[in-house]
C-alpha cells in the first residue's frame, strides 16, 4: 500500500466563493443574477489551492449544497455557479446534495464526504485540514479526525477551531506552522 497523503479540504461558500450574508448568516447565491451582484470568487482562493498543492497536499472541495433539493435554485443555475470554481485546480470535488431532513451521513457536520475522499485518495486524515467558515465545518473536521481552519468572517468570531486565518493568503504559512 502506498504512503497515505495529506489533504486540504476547502468548503465552498464563504471560502472559495463569497457567501451572501443575510440576517447575520452566510448562504450561497440562489441565482446567476444574485451571484453576479453579491458573490464571486474569494480573494486568494485559486492561489491558496495552487500553493497547498505545490506544497504536496491534495486539495478537495467539500460542500453541502441542499438548495436544489429545497427548490430555491434550479439545477442549471446551480451548475453555472458551481462552474465558476472550474479554474481552481481541485483534485476532486465532494458535494452533499441532500436536504437536512434526509438524515444522510454526508452533510457536514457529519464526516461522510471526508471519509469517502480519504478512502478514494488514500488520505491520512490526522495530518489533513478542513478550511471552513461555520461551526458545521469545524465539527465535520473533528468528526473526521482532521484539523479545522476557520476563515475569519463577521458571523464566525465566536466559533472555536484548531486554527484561524484572516485570509486565504495566510493559509499555507499557517499549515506549515502546525
Ligand atoms: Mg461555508
Ligand atoms: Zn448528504
Amino acid at each position: 500500500m502506498s504512503e497515505r497523503k495529506r489533504a486540504v479540504f476547502f468548503d465552498r461558500d464563504g471560502v472559495i466563493l463569497m457567501a451572501i450574508v443575510m440576517d447575520g448568516r452566510p448562504r450561497p447565491a440562489r441565482s446567476i443574477a444574485e451571484y453576479k451582484a453579491l458573490s464571486g470568487i474569494m480573494p486568494g482562493a485559486k492561489e491558496a489551492v495552487e500553493k497547498v498543492k505545490a506544497a504536496g497536499f491534495l486539495a478537495f472541495l467539500i460542500s453541502n449544497q441542499p438548495d436544489i433539493a429545497y427548490g430555491v435554485i434550479s439545477k442549471a443555475e446551480w451548475q453555472w455557479i458551481q462552474d465558476q470554481t472550474k479554474d481552481i485546480p481541485f483534485d476532486d470535488i465532494f458535494i452533499c446534495f441532500h436536504r437536512r431532513d434526509d438524515n444522510c451521513d454526508c452533510m457536514k457536520p457529519k464526516p461522510g464526504k471526508l471519509l469517502e475522499a480519504a478512502e478514494k485518495w488514500n488520505v491520512d486524515l490526522a495530518r489533513s485540514f478542513l478550511v471552513g467558515d461555520t461551526k458545521d465545518d469545524v465539527a465535520a473536521a473533528k468528526n473526521a479526525g482532521c484539523k479545522s481552519v476557520l476563515l475569519d468572517a463577521p458571523y464566525n468570531r465566536e466559533i472555536e477551531s484548531d486554527m484561524k486565518i484572516q485570509s486565504l493568503i495566510e493559509l499555507l504559512g499557517t499549515l506549515r506552522e502546525f
